[in-house]
């Protein structure tokens, strides 16, 4: 297999979602009939049926089901208490929702910046980030690879303040055995099409194990009231549609193999790509499972890259290019531009390769060439 006999140009793309669809396309409609023809179509069977199976499928008891990703982390700092003005402390190398939510929810956030093996928030710099004013650690499960969450919890236990993880990206990642949302207070999820598990449209979970937490969070998504038209207190309509629990819950059965299959690619990848100048592939962590909802690579020449891989097909996405600690809407916050080197760096080098499980072998090999190609590698 010579690069002589091979096309230059290829189309990868970084996702494509309409070659899931077909593995699920008989079962899912039928769900969807279901659905239908029991006019249920929020909340309902179909959602609590969902929520036994991702509670199972995250090892704790209690799992609700609401609107979005978003507003897990919404509603899951509320039943925490956070209080206007109280501080969450997080990752600033993250999407947007992370610190956006904190502020929906009455909450400040406080950055921390990230290790650069792993681009998630940096445990060893939590505790000098501290105030009597903080409420919440929410650490980010990034790309689909857990956070130090053993620190973290030592951490929080010791003061006495709860931990939200915000694991998006990272439903079926492990942290020496456990899964990603259930080893801090409240583990938010989403459903938002391009994750691991992704929906038709928008939707989230919360899980805990707390039964009273658990309580709360039903509460606080269907307005704050336990008992229809009687509110103790305001919450949100932010519950999960039955049509997306429909699909969810058959794509969950995949989801395992699926998250399998990113390992594979994403194994190959790191063989291929090792020991080229300038490049630096994604670490996996000891006791981690990485389920590479991206797979990043660190690029000094990044935009460049990303320019040829795209003359040559190659489908790829920066995630993220600014820092939430220099967005405009966060200003008041006080933070300045170089206050948080390494998360200003990775926005700098950061570039997400397809890595999606349905990546033929010779895509794979297409990207490897490119990347290859790029660096003067052979
Ligand atoms: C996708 C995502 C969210 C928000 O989820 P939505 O379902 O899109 O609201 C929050 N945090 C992170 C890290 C995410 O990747």
């Amino acid at each position: 297999m010579t690069a002589e006999t091979k096309p230059e140009k290829m189309n990868v793309p970084l996702l494509d979602l309409r070659r899931q669809w077909p593995q699920i396309r008989e079962e899912a409609l039928r769900r969807v009939v279901q659905v239908l023809d029991e006019q249920s179509c929020v909340l309902g069977p179909m959602v609590a049926e969902l929520e036994q199976e991702i509670a199972r499928h995250s090892g704790v008891p209690h799992a609700i089901g609401c609107a979005s990703g978003t507003d897990a982390i919404l509603l899951g700092l509320r039943a925490l208490g956070v209080q206007k003005g109280e501080e969450v402390v997080t990752s600033p190398f993250t999407f947007f929702a992370t610190a956006g939510a904190t502020v929906n929810a009455g909450g400040r956030p406080v950055f921390v910046d990230i290790e650069p093996d792993s681009f998630n928030i940096d445990a060893r710099r939590i505790e000098e980030a501290l105030t009597p004013r903080t409420r919440v650690i929410m650490p980010v499960h990034l790309y689909g690879q857990c956070a130090d969450m053993d620190a973290i919890t030592a951490i929080a236990a010791k003061r006495g303040i709860s931990v939200l993880e915000d694991a998006a990206q990272s439903l079926g990642a492990e942290d020496k055995g456990r899964r990603a949302g259930s080893m801090g207070d409240i583990g938010a999820y989403s459903f938002y099409p391009s994750k691991n598990l992704g929906g038709v449209g928008d939707g989230g979970m919360m899980v805990c194990r707390d039964a009273a937490i658990a309580e709360r969070l039903r509460t606080l998504r269907t307005h704050g009231g336990k008992q229809r038209y009687f509110h103790d207190e305001v919450g949100w309509n932010s519950r999960l549609d039955s049509l997306q629990a429909a699909v969810l819950v058959v794509k969950l059965r995949h989801l395992d193999a699926w998250s399998e299959a990113r390992r594979r690619n994403a194994a190959y990848y790191d063989e291929a790509l090792a020991g080229i100048d300038g490049l630096r592939t994604p670490k996996a962590l000891p006791g981690k499972r990485h389920i590479y909802n991206q797979y990043m690579v660190r690029s000094d020449r990044r935009d460049d890259l990303m320019k040829f891989l795209g003359e040559r097909g190659v489908g790829t996405a920066i995630y993220y290019p600014l820092s939430l600690h220099e967005q405009e809407c966060f200003r008041n916050l006080g933070y300045v531009r170089g206050q948080f080197p390494e998360s200003e760096r990775a926005c700098r080098e950061n570039l997400s390769l397809p890595v999606h499980p349905e990546l033929t072998e010779a895509e794979r090999d297409h990207v490897v060439r490119s990347v290859r190609a790029f660096h003067g590698a052979r």
